[in-house]
């Protein structure tokens, strides 16, 4: 049958990533959609010019023949280029898995080998033998052996159409593929968007890799808002001053990334930081916000916006909480609010029953229209967290089981306790290492702590906390810490060794990386 047997596209749907993410393009062709920086100056891609550029991308994409559904694997960082390629896949129903240059080279080809893409492609070109490898840039995909035209079998893209696939690190380490359709992406887009971060005019920085979704927050953030992302070079976020220059040049009003990425400049260079003309909000997510460094932040930027973005790939991101400001002196932790609108989220105690008492600690369960798919080609996996609503498990409603631990406070709130998966047994009693972490955080002396269960010589199970003392807290000894945990938990929390360290080391995403200070320990023992 010829490849042309069934025609294209043969109506517009209105929910698709692409078309959500270019409608400024019609009422604003010429703000800034793109902001980028280069050689100390900045790049302004318009609206206009960026739906331009994702046109003649997908005119390219269709030389190849090939099905909705079928995957592209797009290497790159964010800039004004892979984003119009991300959004001509988008536009052509061609799943797009984003993933980072700087991926280790074997976990890349796990992602390839999971996804099976049609087309890998990558501004500096892939390996010249393989099908389907090639290269994108300025408009153009050139791709040396192309993959067989296929045959085409679907008319339509739909809005239930798979948008991208992300491979998250998983907690077992092997890659999950989480698939977002058009619709669930806008549906969080449009949740998000009720919040009104940003408008027309502002410039949101993001500075997570195109492969961790918190970037396709920022570009929806950016765009849906009719705003213009700024992409942060990843090389720049390690040096505080170039990072703070980026920010200064590009102008940007909003920055989003993990709390990591403003380490360098609060302990190096605050008053830079201070200084900034444009700032005026940051948004974090992925992991909880040292108290002592957030209070930094605002005790340098009066007024600044501070949101803390909770949630996981899963459904993008579930909840966004405006940080008090100041924070009052007394507060232990962050709230992570309440799910964003269009989604609530479920308290559940082990046997399934809500939790309703106030300060109880429960598993969260989200209700929302923005839930992955599944996880690609997983399905045990995907039945795991994909779960039948517990409060009605006749309707055949699929929330989303997120892991996640948390209490709520008396005003509602909700606030993150851990993960379920993190909880180990000692000597009986179940532990939380978190909440260990957490009163670590509250002793003066400690500027970032993070704590690991491990398996001692006997066999039985520890804990060890790693700390980063603060400026201040030169002669800050173990036993003072031990002591300071000793004061509010059982004896069996608290941790049996605390080390004092100069850094805690992050992940490809910027998060505390637990398994490296995991092996550490045990290469230590
Ligand atoms: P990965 O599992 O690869 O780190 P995710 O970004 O999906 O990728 O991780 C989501 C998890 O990160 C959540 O389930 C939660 O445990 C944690 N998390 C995300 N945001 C926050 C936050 N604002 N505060 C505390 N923990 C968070």
């Amino acid at each position: 049958m010829p490849a042309t047997s069934v025609p294209a596209v043969t109506h517009r749907p209105e929910e698709r990533f692409d078309e959500f993410l270019l409608a400024a393009a019609a009422t604003h062709p010429d703000h800034p959609a793109v902001v980028e920086y280069a050689d100390g100056t900045e790049q302004v891609t318009t609206f206009g010019a960026l739906r331009a550029a994702a046109e003649r991308y997908a005119a390219e994409l269709d030389r190849f023949g090939l099905r909705i559904g079928d995957r592209v694997m797009i290497v790159s960082d964010t800039s004004a280029e892979a984003l119009a390629l991300v959004l001509a896949c988008s536009s052509r129903g061609l799943p797009f898995v984003p993933v980072s240059p700087e991926t280790p080279a074997e976990r890349r080809e796990t992602i390839e080998r999971l996804a099976e893409p049609l087309l890998c492609l990558s501004a500096a070109g892939g390996p010249a033998a393989a099908v389907g490898h090639g290269r994108f840039g300025a408009g153009r995909i050139e791709v040396p052996r192309p993959p067989l035209r296929r045959e085409r079998l679907r008319h339509a893209v739909t809005p239930g159409d798979i948008a991208y696939i992300i491979f998250t690190s998983g907690t077992t380490g092997r890659p999950k593929g989480v698939v977002m359709s058009h619709r669930a992406v806008v549906a969080f887009y449009r949740g998000m968007l009720a919040e009104e971060f940003v408008s027309v005019g502002d410039r949101v920085a993001s500075t997570s890799p195109l492969q961790f979704d918190f970037s396709l927050l920022d570009i929806g953030m950016a765009l849906g808002s009719g705003a213009a992302v700024v992409p942060v070079p990843r090389a720049l976020l390690r040096w505080p001053t170039r990072f703070l220059k980026v920010l200064r040049a590009t102008r940007a009003t909003q920055v989003n990334g993990v709390p990591s990425i403003w380490r360098q400049s609060l302990r190096h260079i605050p008053d830079q930081l201070a200084g900034l003309p444009d700032l005026r909000g940051v948004l974090f997510c992925g992991e909880e916000f040292p108290l002592g460094e957030l209070r930094h932040l605002q005790r340098l930027r009066p007024g600044i916006r501070l949101v803390n973005c909770y949630g996981a790939t899963e459904s993008m991101a579930a909840s966004f909480a405006e940080v008090p400001d100041p924070l009052p002196g007394d507060a232990a932790h962050l709230s992570i609010g309440n799910g964003h609108r269009g989604t609530d989220i479920l308290l559940l105690d082990p046997e399934g029953a809500p939790v309703r008492e106030e300060g109880v600690v429960g598993e969260m369960y989200l209700r929302s229209p923005a839930l992955m798919t599944g996880y690609w080609g997983d399905a045990e996996a995907t039945d795991a967290v994909l779960v039948r609503d517990p409060l009605e498990p006749r309707s055949g409603q699929l929330l989303l089981r997120t892991g996640d631990l948390a209490f709520r406070s008396a005003d509602g709130a909700l606030h993150f306790c851990g993960r379920r998966d993190s909880q180990v047994q000692i000597r009986g009693n179940r532990v939380e290492p978190a909440e260990v972490q957490r009163r670590l955080l509250a002793h003066p002396q400690v500027r970032e702590a993070a704590v690991v269960a491990y398996q001692g010589s006997d066999g039985s199970t520890e804990l060890s906390a790693f700390v980063v003392p603060a400026d201040s807290g030169a002669g800050t000894a173990e036993s003072d810490l031990l002591a300071f945990c000793l004061r509010s938990m059982p004896a069996y929390m608290a941790p049996s060794v605390v080390r004092l360290v100069a850094d805690l080391p992050v992940n490809q995403h910027g998060k505390t990386d637990h398994r490296r200070l995991l092996a550490q320990l045990l290469t230590d023992a």
